[in-house]
């Protein structure tokens, strides 16, 4: 699955004031918040953002943007800095941002990302310890990053509560959608979570993918061995995809101390559809 990052065109980037003389540290992979109230929706507010980003940075004396990979709460994920995302994210230039970073425009002290940034994140991150043969350790946290950064003294980058979700994005990682039970449609399948609600999953999250350029209904059925049940309906735009935590929505039909729980997953167009437990 090839992963989703729009190219710098469609933000409007401008080109980079010089050439960077060097690529820089690719030992690790830097995750930053925005601490800002820039987690915006919908593409024409996202690319205003990123242009602001880079005005920011450039302004201050960078070559350019210096986030490497945006991730906004849609999910939706940009190119920053000029060349391979996983060029030098400013590290020659005296700022703090060596290595890949991975920024979350809004402010993650007192909350997370969504779940569709989040996933998101973990596929960015996934990639990057892929294309740099690194293992999951080398997710850091911007607050990390003492050894590259000589302002690093008061750093709360990327806020406490996405600094504290990072083991899981570690964990994530190793988890790869091949993994994942997949859900082909419009054909309708099924997927039984055995003790769903006794078992150490944090979350169960059930991911659809609209792979056409029409839109398309998704229907979600439960049972427990009992009536099926709608639990969600929902309408995914062209190309569009949702990730959802499906436990709660379970619970709210009324299943929810049953042994076994199965979810079965109807759509009108052709779409990929898995579940991950975490
Ligand atoms: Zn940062």
């Amino acid at each position: 699955m090839a992963l989703e990052i729009i190219p710098r065109s469609v933000w409007g980037a401008r080109p980079p004031s010089s050439t960077p003389p060097h690529v820089a540290s690719k030992d690790r992979i830097v995750i930053h918040h925005g601490a800002d109230n820039a987690d915006v929706d919908g593409i024409e507010r996202e690319v205003a953002v990123m242009r602001g980003y880079q005005d920011y940075h450039m302004r201050n004396g960078a070559i350019d943007i210096y986030y490497g990979v945006v991730i906004f709460p849609s999910g939706r994920a940009y190119v920053g800095r000029q060349g391979s995302p996983f060029t030098n994210n400013g590290g020659a230039y005296g700022t703090h941002h060596l290595g890949f970073g991975v920024c979350l425009p809004g402010n993650y002290m007192s909350k997370l990302p969504t779940p569709t940034a989040l996933q998101k994140l973990v596929e960015v991150c996934r990639f990057g310890l892929t294309t740099f043969g690194l293992t999951p350790d080398r997710i850091m946290g911007h607050r990390d990053c003492g050894d590259l950064d000589y302002r690093n003294a008061t750093n709360s980058c990327p806020g406490n509560s996405l600094y504290n979700y990072l083991p899981e994005i570690r964990r994530l990682t190793q988890i790869s959608e091949e993994d994942s039970i997949m859900i082909p449609s419009p054909v309708q399948k099924s997927h039984v979570f055995p003790d769903i609600f006794q078992q150490q999953y944090k979350a169960v999250w059930l991911v659809t993918k609209n792979e056409t350029a029409a839109p398309n209904k998704v229907t979600v059925v439960c049972t427990a061995g009992k009536a099926f049940k709608a639990i969600d309906t929902y309408t995914l735009a062209p190309w569009e995809r949702v990730s959802k935590e499906i436990k709660p929505l379970i619970k709210a039909v009324g299943y929810g101390s049953e042994p076994a729980v199965s979810i079965t997953v109807q759509t009108t167009e052709v779409s990929a559809a898995y579940v991950r437990e975490l």
